[in-house]
């Protein structure tokens, strides 16, 4: 009988994906189910088909989500956000950062099983496609083995053909977030000749999306993903994972027909090991590549339900949890973060509710001081800029707020100018210049406080605050 204890001192000096020239060695899991996956693809497909049909949903004219990096414009739910509104979109990316590492603190990879596109597209799309035209895992090392026949210059043919038009599918979706759905169409529809920049970045992201699904793989996860790379300094003793008990376990040894069993529950049958998409053995502790993608838990239940003994030598599970017996509780790193990520998103969640549909500025021309009029008024010329941050056309009003007494002359012979107004066309700017009169008497000093007010209509839109310049 072959048995062991924990843990293998060595298991650390190595990558369970490299051979010791440093040369890859590929990976080839085993299939499984079991209710950890099966809830995993319920989870792993809806979000598919989220990330397929966002593109497409519109509120109030806009995308759900839009995250155009080249023209600097950013749609979350509907709500445009503009270059202005960039100290918005910080805090709502410092409160997600938070919410991450509390996350990883509390639940450990979690998303990395559940929710990372990465592990989705891989485990259920291309890896799904793989065991449909290869087999399971058996079948596919003999494949690769094998010289090149017929059979096998058809199935990787058609697999590799599959596996890239995925990849041209994903690329599309991930630039309909970049520049919207209508200029993709625009892009798909129209001449190559017409769009050689448009179809150059297609066929680069369908490039790099079949090499990391087809090729790159787990590697991804260990080596390219920071979240993954700073899981050593997030994850504690009491963070929940994926975690074998090897309390119970140890000391493993195979199972014999009819013999009385006096040691560790694990028979030592590798099914954890032949599942994991990672390569590695979970029996040796929590590892960096361990993506806590539960097939380890499913196929070590399996096991456990054939010897009869208790599921759950795998499991979700902390280490103090395995070691000592502690349960979960809030410890003091847990509630800090707690606390940060509430205010953040208070603030965050304040910003968004209260910000306001126009954005302005008001300056005083450069160079400029002041003017003293025949009338015996005192005049400044400022410059103004209004931008409309939302799908509505708008006239917008200006009136002078306080000091009361004085007036606003925006320069320029139309219509609109005369009655110091200007139109905001969609999502659109309006610049302006404009003098602001008062009578000496209306002024204090130097430096005097104004504050104009834009209105739309009764509603006033917006306050602008400036400084008027006058003679001593
Ligand atoms: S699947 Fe379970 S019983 Fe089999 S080797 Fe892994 S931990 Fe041991
Ligand atoms: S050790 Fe288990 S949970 Fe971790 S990657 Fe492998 S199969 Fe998934």
């Amino acid at each position: 009988m072959s048995s062991s204890t924990l843990p293998k001192a060595n298991f650390r000096d190595t990558l369970a994906t490299a051979d010791q020239t440093g040369k890859r060695k590929w990976v080839y899991p085993k299939k499984q189910s079991g209710r950890f996956t099966i809830s995993r693809e319920i989870v792993g497909y809806s979000l598919l088909a989220f990330l397929f049909a966002a593109p497409f949903i519109k509120v109030g004219g806009y995308p759900l989500l839009l995250i155009n990096i080249l023209e600097r414009k950013f749609v979350i739910f509907g709500t445009v956000f503009f270059p202005q509104d960039m100290y918005i979109l910080v805090l709502i990316f410092l409160s997600f950062l938070a919410f991450i590492i509390l996350f990883t603190v509390v639940y450990g990879r979690v998303f990395c099983g559940w929710a990372c596109p990465q592990t989705i597209f891989l485990e259920l799309v291309f890896r799904k496609i793989e065991y449909l035209i290869e087999g399971d895992y058996m079948k596919q090392k003999a494949l690769d083995k094998a010289e090149w026949t017929w059979e096998k210059i058809w199935k990787k043919t058609l697999k590799h053909s599959v596996f890239f038009a995925i990849a041209v599918l994903i690329a599309n979706v991930f630039l309909s977030y970049i520049i919207g759905i209508e200029k993709l169409y625009q892009i798909i529809t129209s001449p190559t000749s017409q769009n050689i920049g448009g179809f150059a970045s297609m066929m680069a992201f369908s490039g790099a999306f079949y090499f990391v699904f087809a090729k790159f793989r787990e590697q991804v996860c260990a080596i390219a993903c920071p979240y993954g790379r700073l899981q050593g300094v997030m994850l504690d003793r009491e963070s929940i994972v994926v975690a074998y008990d090897y309390k119970r376990g140890e000391p493993r040894g195979k199972m014999r027909k009819g013999e009385e069993r006096k040691i560790g529950d694990c028979i030592d049958c590798a099914q954890c090991v032949h599942v994991c998409p990672a390569g590695i053995d979970i029996r040796n502790g929590t590892q960096l590549e361990c993506i806590n993608c539960t097939l380890c838990i499913d196929a070590c239940d399996e096991i456990m339900d054939k010897i009869s003994k208790p599921r759950g030598l795998i499991r979700y599970a902390s280490i103090d949890g395995i070691e000592k017996g502690t349960k979960f509780h809030f410890n003091t790193r847990r509630i800090a973060y707690s606390v940060v990520l509430l205010a953040l998103l208070s603030v965050a969640g304040g910003l968004l509710f209260t910000r306001g549909k126009i954005d302005a500025t008001l300056l005083r021309a450069q160079g400029t001081t002041f003017q003293k009029l025949e009338n015996g008024n005192i005049s400044n010329l400022y410059n103004i800029k209004i931008i409309n941050k939302s799908h509505d056309e708008r006239t917008i009003h200006l009136r002078l707020i306080s000091p009361e007494n004085g007036t606003i002359k925006m320069i320029g012979d139309s219509q609109q100018a005369q009655k110091n107004e200007l139109r905001l066309s969609s999502e659109g700017i309006a610049e302006s210049s404009l003098f602001i009169e008062f009578p000496k008497s209306a002024l204090k000093g130097i430096h005097t406080k104004v504050e104009i007010g834009l209105y739309q209509g009764e509603e006033l839109m917006k306050t602008l605050d400036t400084k008027f310049v006058a003679p001593n």
